[in-house]
């Protein structure tokens, strides 16, 4: 029995794994974690609080799939309802659809009775605007003097474009458990890359691409840029990998080289290492686990008999792209 999770699913691990010890399901545990992480105003990248797209709204995208039934779904670009793991599961439940994008999407969780309200938070919506008046010359907005922004959105732009190249615009969060029968399921949820294009759907609710779990073989799940996920079918590809024998940081690893390989050279530095990051985050049935990262450390999050604690995700590559 094991819960995993990305570096900021705490909340959700703490939950999901108290909901599998008590004999809940895993899916169900998984999507009961999240659900939390989507409540959390202070997640600027998945649910309430989600940093929105150029227009100013959060539009939220999200998948659940359960290994051993082999069913999922994902809803895509959906605005006004916090908790699209759960709308993904209703339409996983109630359906024998997969996907549901946008307007059908809010009309699906609206007639399961989800709550409708405006997901933009006041930070979050200060930060786009800020956004707003610094990104060109060739607007109509002014750039702020620098003593003039407000601390919490110059604390935002700092840690996620005055770092490392990469590490801009990113965040999601990825929930994997799997029981002691050999059940394993997972979920994954986002706001999806902040300023995005009104419309623009990522990897998280695409099954195969941000997710994929199966009895048979394992679960695969993933943050950062989702385009690769979506080119590269990461998550099916890595499952089939632990369906030939590889242990999860073979197949993990094996994937981000695959990735690395196949990336344009325009989006590398000269040594061929990505400028964006991406973590694949890996579970077996019987309950071995790993996390790796294409470059730079991160941690992930891993509950079992042992505790509560974090690891650290393997990277591909030591140093970080120049
Ligand atoms: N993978 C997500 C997406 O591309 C975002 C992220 O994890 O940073 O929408």
């Amino acid at each position: 029995m094991k819960v995993i999770a990305s570096h900021n699913g705490l909340a959700a691990v703490e939950r999901a794994w108290e909901l599998l010890q008590s004999g809940t399901p895993p899916l169900a545990a998984v999507v009961a974690g999240i659900t939390l992480v989507e409540d959390d105003p202070e997640e600027h990248s998945v649910g309430y609080g989600g940093i929105p797209n150029e227009a100013g709204i959060v539009e939220l995208d999200a998948a659940v799939m359960d290994g051993r039934t082999l069913r999922g779904a994902g809803v895509a670009a959906l605005r006004n309802v916090r908790h699209p793991a759960r709308v993904a599961m209703r339409l996983m439940e109630q359906t024998n659809r997969v996907l549901l994008v946008g307007e059908g999407a809010l009309a699906f969780a609206r007639a399961n009775g989800f709550a409708e309200e405006n997901l933009l938070t006041d930070k979050a919506r200060r930060i786009w605007l800020h956004w707003k008046r610094i990104r060109s010359e060739l607007d109509d907005w002014r750039t702020p003097a620098a003593d003039s922004v407000d601390p919490d959105v110059a604390a935002w732009f700092e840690k996620h474009f005055g770092g490392p190249a990469g590490h801009a615009k990113v965040g999601t969060v990825h929930v994997a458990a799997c029981d002691d029968a050999g059940n394993i399921a997972c979920s994954t949820s986002t706001s999806g890359h902040a300023f995005k294009l009104p419309g623009r759907v990522g990897d998280s609710p695409i099954l195969g691409a941000g997710l994929f779990a199966d009895n048979g073989a394992g679960s695969c799940g993933s943050l950062g840029h989702g385009e690769a996920n979506l080119l590269n079918c990461s998550s099916f590809a890595v499952v089939e990998m632990l369906r030939a024998g590889r242990t999860p940081a073979e197949a993990g690893l094996e994937m981000l080289r695959r990735i690395a390989d196949r990336t344009p050279r325009d989006q590398c530095d000269a040594a061929g290492r990505p400028r964006f990051n991406l973590w694949l985050y890996i579970l077996t049935p019987d309950g071995r686990e790993a996390g790796v990262t294409m470059w730079g450390p991160k941690e992930f999050l891993v509950a079992d008999s042992a505790g509560i604690r974090r690891q650290a995700c393997q990277p591909l590559f030591e140093n970080r792209p120049s």
